[in-house]
């Protein structure tokens, strides 16, 4: 049984002032009825962790990074480390999000050991996988994205990977208001789970929660989330409105 995860990415959104308003607008709605059959994480930018982290200690909301270097400490102009993620109470970090590779060049390589430090470190990686608009136009979604996959995770063993969630985020439907269809993105979501089943047996892969992003909101997560294996979602610009992203955490399961 896996419980569903609702992450909210909110890139290089909100000032500190800006960051505490919205929490405590999310504090608010989510905690009133709020049902224990789902988790919720805010990856807020670096500046606003430490200011909310007191807010959210004993909440229901957990607080994660979107971006992680796998050093301990050292001479890595402009990088955090994992250390001082969990200092300031980080449990989950975004790691491999298509930004982060289109934008800023991060190769598997890197991404691969940036979830293992994160793993060695007891953080949760949101290992971040998906294709271009021209490569499933060319047919090739599934290969590029389960490359990414096997790479990304790469020498991590079949305990480790439990504490690994998987995002599902075809680069196309990011920012862009166009989603992948329920059963599109339940497909490619069946295929990352054999995949996973396939390098470290079906007991794990039964436990990885894969999560969908691009463009989800409060109009088509209901359905989504009726997908088997669509274990929770990675929201952009939705988790930056309060009622959108409550919304989506209060998702109704519906069956498939
Ligand atoms: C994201 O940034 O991971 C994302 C899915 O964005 P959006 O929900 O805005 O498409």
């Amino acid at each position: 049984m896996r419980t569903p995860l609702l992450a909210g990415n909110w890139k290089m959104h909100k000032t500190v002032a800006e960051a505490v308003e919205l929490v405590e607008a999310l504090l608010q709605s989510i905690e009133q009825g709020y049902s224990t059959d789902r988790e919720v994480v805010i990856c807020p930018p670096f500046t606003a962790l430490y200011p909310l982290a007191p807010l959210l200690a004993e909440s229901v909301i957990a607080l994660g990074a979107q971006n992680m270097y796998p050093a301990d400490q050292g001479a890595f102009t402009g990088e955090i480390s994992p250390l001082m993620l969990k200092e300031v109470g980080c449990r989950y970090v975004i790691l491999g999000h298509s930004e982060r590779r289109q934008l800023f060049g991060e190769s598997d390589t890197l991404i691969n050991r940036k979830v293992r430090a994160a793993v060695g470190h007891g953080l949760t990686p949101i290992l971040c996988v998906g294709e271009t608009k021209p490569q499933r136009d060319a047919g090739q979604a599934e290969t590029v994205t389960l490359a990414q996959l096997r790479a990304g995770l790469e020498g991590l063993s079949a305990e480790q990977l439990r504490g690994v969630v998987v995002a599902y985020e075809p680069v196309w439907a990011i920012g862009t208001g166009d989603t992948a269809t329920p059963a599109d993105a339940q497909a490619m979501h069946a295929a990352i789970r054999a995949a996973l089943a396939e390098g470290w047996g079906a007991t794990v892969a039964e436990a990885v929660r894969v999560l969908y992003g691009g463009s989800v909101k409060p109009d088509n997560i209901d359905a989504l989330m009726a997908q088997p294996d669509i274990d929770g979602a990675l929201v952009g610009g939705a988790s930056l409105v309060a009622d959108q992203f409550v919304r989506i955490v209060n998702f109704e399961a519906l069956s498939a």
